[in-house]
């Protein structure tokens, strides 16, 4: 039975890379940090069929021994500090987890064992200031965030330790991939979440950033797929997995809005709170490689995905709404049960 070892585990793709390697008879382990406040919310599904390992990626000594006991045949680095505006409030961090601890586990590998195939989580924000259009992988970089900065720390490590050592390790350079587990931070979710509220009557407006910003958006579900196509191969490489599509976060908004039958010009109000330092403007990434190399293409089309995310919304927005009224119909009943018995009565 293959081992694979994901960290990243409790993130988006980690968890849709989890049920990826279940449905093809691995055994998964997930690395998570030791916090008091674990966040399972998007493994619970699976919890049971996954083993959860601590460790802390920071450490190099915590990662070795982990490969050590658990052996694995494959290795996927899904975790990061992700969320680019957070990334100039701390740049050190970001640049800790997201660059330096990319070395961490490719010297783990190296000193426990090198045949371990390792996949590396690279990003189009690798581009930025997009020096061609549209991306592939011979497209020179031009960050335009400590988080891009990060991760082409992280390409280039991954693409170094296999030049120098040999290794089977591939980075990934994905374009934006969503999904309703996506981070509620992140404008896809933002907007299906806020929609969602709009519709069901528990909010009013959508406070956006840059409306005319562009990206090349797909469904994290189809991503993972490459990615694990990418350690089958005979010969480790590194691919742009992308749509080939670019829509603006405008559009986005519009279909979202359109979805639920409400026009989002009534609703969006720009603020200038969400727009950034600096700002990556047009991302499109040629994913022609990967169809052909990898046979990969994606399945879920931009209206799909949106729809497929404001329904997932809605339907959240709605049990969170009955989870209240519950709460607050039996706090109601206590406080009239205490009123009966005269005793005095806490008002929230
Ligand atoms: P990113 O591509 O990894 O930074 O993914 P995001 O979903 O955070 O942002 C995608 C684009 O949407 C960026 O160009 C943002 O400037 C733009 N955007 C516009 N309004 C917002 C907003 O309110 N929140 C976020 N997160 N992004 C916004």
């Amino acid at each position: 039975m293959k081992r694979a070892l994901v960290t990243g585990i409790t993130g988006q793709d980690g968890s849709y890379m989890a049920e990826l390697l279940l449905s093809k008879g691995y055994e998964v382990f997930g690395v998570v940090r030791r916090t008091s406040s674990r966040n399972l919310e998007r493994i619970e599904h699976i919890q049971d069929r996954i083993q959860l390992e601590s460790a802390d990626l920071l450490d190099l000594s915590s990662v070795m021994s982990l490969l050590q006991r658990i052996k694995p045949h494959e290795f996927y680095n899904l975790a990061a500090q992700t969320f680019v505006p957070a990334s100039w409030e701390q740049p050190v961090l970001t640049g800790e987890i997201t660059a330096l601890g990319v070395t961490k586990m490719l010297e783990a590998i190296r000193l426990v064992d090198p045949t371990i195939r390792f996949y590396q989580a690279s990003s189009s924000e690798m581009f930025g200031k997009v020096q061609a259009v549209p991306q592939n992988e011979r497209t020179p970089f031009y960050p335009r965030s400590p988080y891009g900065v990060a991760k082409v720390y992280g390409h280039w490590i991954t693409v170094n330790y296999r030049e120098s050592y040999g290794m089977f390790a591939c980075s990934g350079i994905c374009f934006n991939h969503e999904s309703p587990r996506r981070g509620s931070e992140f404008v896809t979710r933002k907007i299906t979440e806020t929609a969602a509220r709009i519709k069901l009557g528990m909010a009013t407006e959508l406070r956006l950033g840059n409306l005319e910003a562009r990206r090349d958006w797909g469904f994290a579900g189809d991503f993972v797929e490459a990615m694990w196509l990418m350690l089958q191969q005979e010969e480790p490489e590194d691919y742009v997995i992308a749509t080939g599509v670019t829509r603006s976060v405008r559009e986005m908004a519009r279909i979202a809005f359109e979805h639920i039958g409400l026009n989002y010009e009534d609703y969006v109000i720009l603020d200038p709170r969400f727009v950034r330092p600096a700002e990556v403007d047009m991302l499109v990434g040629d994913p022609s490689k990967a169809a052909q190399k990898l046979n990969w293409r994606p399945k879920v089309s931009f209206e799909e995905l949106i729809a497929m995310m404001v329904e997932a919304d809605i339907q959240r927005v709605t049990e969170q709404r009955q989870l209240q009224s519950i709460t607050q119909a039996a706090q109601q009943r206590q406080a009239d049960k205490l009123r009966k018995a005269n005793r005095p009565v806490l008002v929230r």
